[in-house]
């Protein structure tokens, strides 16, 4: 496991669009983990979602205005001025040579995501890169992270109520249990489409660009 306690909190997503559960999760596991800031980085071209994806722009408006007031909250338009898809090793390795980020970051992802990083382009190196903080997801048993084969058997460790794991590439994987906001993005997309009210599950300034935007919309 990895020595060095991580500084800074890499959260990358399509944050399509951003929602109260992605802002809470931050929140958590910054304070949990005593973190500096967290860089919040929207995905260009989401290499596994290609479906109702609004514009680069639009989603890294609605970033910037969702994370403003909370100085430990920070942009990052790194995958936007990439070209090509948005492939989270690149962005590790960018970092990794960036001064004053480098070493010390933890890559936060949920349980459902996590689960999903065997279809990642070059997985391997992404746990190489990076130490991982996972969060559980009211659709997922956190239980579920046993099953990654990313995860050293018998390598729990149990600190301060934060579990730990090693991972197979000898970093270091949290696992945080936050308060479980049953919200996605992909259900206030849904309620647009038919209609409905997303009042109170994302902050006020994003709901109305999205209505003012026409987001979303068929
Ligand atoms: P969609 O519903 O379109 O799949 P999403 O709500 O999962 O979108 P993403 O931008 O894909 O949002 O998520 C970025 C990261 O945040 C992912 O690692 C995802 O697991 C995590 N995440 C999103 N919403 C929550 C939530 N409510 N609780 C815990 N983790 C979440």
């Amino acid at each position: 496991m990895s020595n060095h306690k991580p500084q800074i909190g890499i959260f990358g997503g399509t944050f399509n669009p951003i929602h109260f559960g992605h802002l809470r999760l931050a929140e958590e596991v910054r304070q949990r983990l005593s973190l500096k800031k967290i860089l919040f980085i929207p995905s260009s071209i989401p290499p596994l979602k290609k479906e109702d994806v609004a514009g680069a722009d639009d989603r890294l408006q609605m970033v910037k205005m969702a994370i403003k007031g909370n100085p430990c909250f920070e942009l990052s338009e790194i995958e936007l001025r990439r070209k090509g898809p948005s492939y989270t090793v690149y962005t590790l390795r960018e970092i990794e040579e960036t001064p004053g980020l480098g070493k010390g970051s933890v890559f936060i992802m949920g349980i459902d995501s996590f689960l999903e990083l065997t279809l990642w382009y070059r997985p391997e190196e992404v746990i190489r890169l990076t130490d991982i903080a996972v969060v559980n997801r009211p659709t997922h048993d956190i239980s579920e992270i046993y099953s990654s084969p990313y995860i050293v058997k018998g390598s729990e460790k149990t600190e301060k109520g934060i579990k730990r794991f090693e991972l197979t590439s000898g970093r270091t994987l949290y696992v945080l249990p936050v308060m479980g906001l049953n919200i996605s993005a992909s259900e206030i997309r849904n309620l647009i489409k038919k209609g409905g009210s997303i009042k109170y599950l994302l902050p006020e300034s994003v709901e109305s660009y999205i209505i003012s935007k026409g987001l979303y919309r068929d």
